[in-house]
């Protein structure tokens, strides 16, 4: 992280009762970036973004912003500003009195207030619904107005909360292009909790992934995708194959793994003789070849099997092939150029020892 980070937490643990829901979180977000929370319910994700907004008090641990230690502040003296599932508008005020209300709590005067609703309405693209009513948008408008709500305060952090799941896909996609918009064109650090992968990866600098109230792995999309560091993140991010093995030897950077249909080399090393791994290949690190057609060539790493069944996604097309160990699915993004492959064809499933991660846990 090369800026100064504008949130540092320091061993926040939460427990309600006798049940702990987050456990020694340490995070710096930098200055300007786009981090999600990323997780499956239950994972502590709103907790976390809760306790840097001040709405809850951590059972321990401390919360920095911009240096300054707010652990014991209320929210109204935090420089940040949250934005909700749900949007929480005021349905008996116009458009143009919902983004204002901030501004007139500050005491801000008719024609500063003037100015920046007109603003941050252009900002969001609702210039002309000043004077709609709450209650006459459409999902994806009323969301826009919570942003334009909460961007009006200037927070220096912003804190979305799974602010496009009721929304339907296609506005989710173009919601999340404006957030980026947004986010560039005001410079404003986002703190995004989602429990979608695919929002997660389409948005971040970088995930934090959570489960169970603890940082499972921190990275950048890209980073986390190639280079799980758990069969929970390889899980969690992105389908993918697993193969279960156990570790029979290693030689300099490879190491050999018994997965049950012979030794598969992986382009990895310092894991003990003997453990117990997992491999996770992407579908689509997976080249398949029909049985006849490879029979006698050097394929180190490979299973055989049977496809059985292909499913068409529009732009790409999935085999799932069964094999002795395993469901293996193999994906293809342009099927017009590949080989023709049907349902009952017996094919070889391989991969490169770099196109596998090795996984201790
Ligand atoms: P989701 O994606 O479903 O919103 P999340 O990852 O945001 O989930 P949290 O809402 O942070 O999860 O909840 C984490 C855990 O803490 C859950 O098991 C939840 O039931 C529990 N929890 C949250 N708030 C309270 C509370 N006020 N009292 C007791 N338990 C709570």
């Amino acid at each position: 992280m090369t800026t100064p980070p504008i949130v540092e937490l320091y061993g926040v643990t939460k427990s309600f009762g006798a049940f702990t829901v987050l456990n020694d979180i340490d995070l710096k977000i930098a200055d300007g970036e786009i981090l999600t929370l990323l997780g499956p319910s239950g994972c502590g994700k709103t907790t976390l973004m809760r306790i840097v907004a001040g709405f809850e008090q951590s059972t321990h641990g401390r919360v920095l912003l911009r240096g300054v230690d707010v652990s014991n502040q209320p929210p109204e003296r935090r420089p940040v500003n949250m934005v909700f599932q749900r949007y929480a508008l005021f349905p008996h005020l116009d458009v143009f009195d919902n983004v204002a209300f901030g501004l007139r709590l500050k005491k801000k005067s008719k024609s500063e207030i003037k100015k920046t609703v007109t603003h941050m309405l252009e900002l969001v693209q609702l210039g002309e619904y000043a004077n709609r009513w709450i209650t006459e948008l459409s999902g994806g408008q009323a969301q826009r107005v919570a942003l334009a709500r909460a961007l009006v305060n200037e927070p220096s952090v912003l804190l979305l909360d799974e602010p496009l799941a009721a929304l339907d896909l296609k506005i989710r996609h173009h919601m999340l292009a404006e957030l980026k918009r947004i986010h560039v064109e005001t410079g404003t650090t986002f703190i995004y909790v989602t429990h979608d992968q695919d929002e997660a990866t389409i948005l971040s600098d970088r995930i934090v992934l959570m489960n169970k109230g603890a940082i499972e792995q921190i990275g950048t999309p890209e980073e986390m995708y190639a280079r799980p560091q758990s069969l929970f993140c390889a899980k969690f991010l992105g389908e993918t194959n697993i193969l279960s093995g156990s570790v029979i030897s290693a030689e300099g950077d490879t190491t050999y793994v018994d997965i049950g249909a012979g030794a598969a080399k992986v382009a990895m090393n310092g894991v003990p003789v003997g453990s117990q791994v997992s491999l996770a290949v992407r579908p689509e690190a997976i080249r398949l070849d029909k049985v006849r057609e490879v029979a006698g060539k050097e394929n180190f790493n490979f299973v055989d099997g049977v496809i059985q069944d292909v499913v068409f996604m529009g732009s790409r097309v999935v085999y799932n092939i069964r094999t002795p160990i395993n469901l293996i699915k193999y994906q293809e993004t342009r099927p017009v150029h590949g080989i023709s492959l049907e349902r009952g064809d017996e094919v070889r499933a391989s991969w490169a020892a770099d196109a596998a991660v090795l996984l201790t846990h």
